[in-house]
């Protein structure tokens, strides 16, 4: 018989409430995406650019989870959209039991429609817990380097969709962006990919553009 590790029985039971989660957002007609990232890879900062460029047109809120302090909490908040910041303490990530105590809040928004979730930077722990998502949105920024996905395989598994963040340091590093496309597709060939700068604007659009459909594909 197959003795379950206490490892194990967190994440069955987080699979559990994520899977509850799900329900509830698709019930309410909100389409959510879970950011992880490495610290530093620019995850608000993209998401300061996705709220810029869906301003108008639809409404959004936004979890934030930090280990310590509410800073990307407050830089979010000046872009007028509800967001709430759950801090983790000593946990690396966000987990589906944390989530789903923040959707009475959500759920107090009626007019949102989609969820952004910024986990807690490291390429780690977020790769094992479903929080109830649509889809793993992974930023991984050209300073870190194109070996990335070949050290971190398990996150690079687990997202749907790649942004390669920080194009504009390109120049500065010795990162191929040849190589990183390929190590990444290596790991998980259904990755959909963006290259992106905030500093320039390049591929905010292409990002945005792209998530909004796959949006309209599940919540219309
Ligand atoms: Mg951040």
């Amino acid at each position: 018989m197959h003795d379950f590790t206490i490892k194990e029985k967190i994440l069955s039971k987080n699979d559990e409430l994520a899977g509850e989660n799900r329900v509830l957002l698709r019930e309410r007609g909100v389409y959510s995406i879970n950011m992880v990232s490495s610290p530093g890879s620019g995850k608000t900062s993209v998401i300061e650019k996705t709220l810029e460029a869906l301003k108008g047109k639809l409404e959004v809120a936004v979890i934030e989870g930090d280990l310590q302090t509410d800073l990307d909490a407050q830089r979010i908040k000046k872009h007028g959209v509800p967001v709430r910041q759950i801090t983790t303490g000593k946990a690396c990530h966000l987990d589906a039991h944390l989530v789903g105590g923040a959707l009475d809040w959500l759920f107090s928004h009626p007019e949102v429609r989609l969820l952004i979730i910024e986990n807690v930077g490291n390429m780690v722990c977020p790769a094992e817990y479903d929080l109830g998502e649509d889809a793993k949105v992974l930023v991984m920024s050209a300073p870190e380097g194109d070996d990335k996905p070949l050290k971190y395989p398990a996150i690079f598994h687990a997202s749907d969709v790649l942004l390669i963040n920080k194009t504009d340091l390109i120049p500065h590093t010795d990162f191929s962006m040849a190589r990183a496309r390929k190590n990444a597709l290596a790991i998980n060939p259904g990755l959909k990919i963006f290259e992106t700068s905030c500093v320039t604007g390049e591929g905010i659009d292409a990002w945005v553009n792209y998530l909004t459909g796959e949006m309209m594909t599940v919540v219309p």
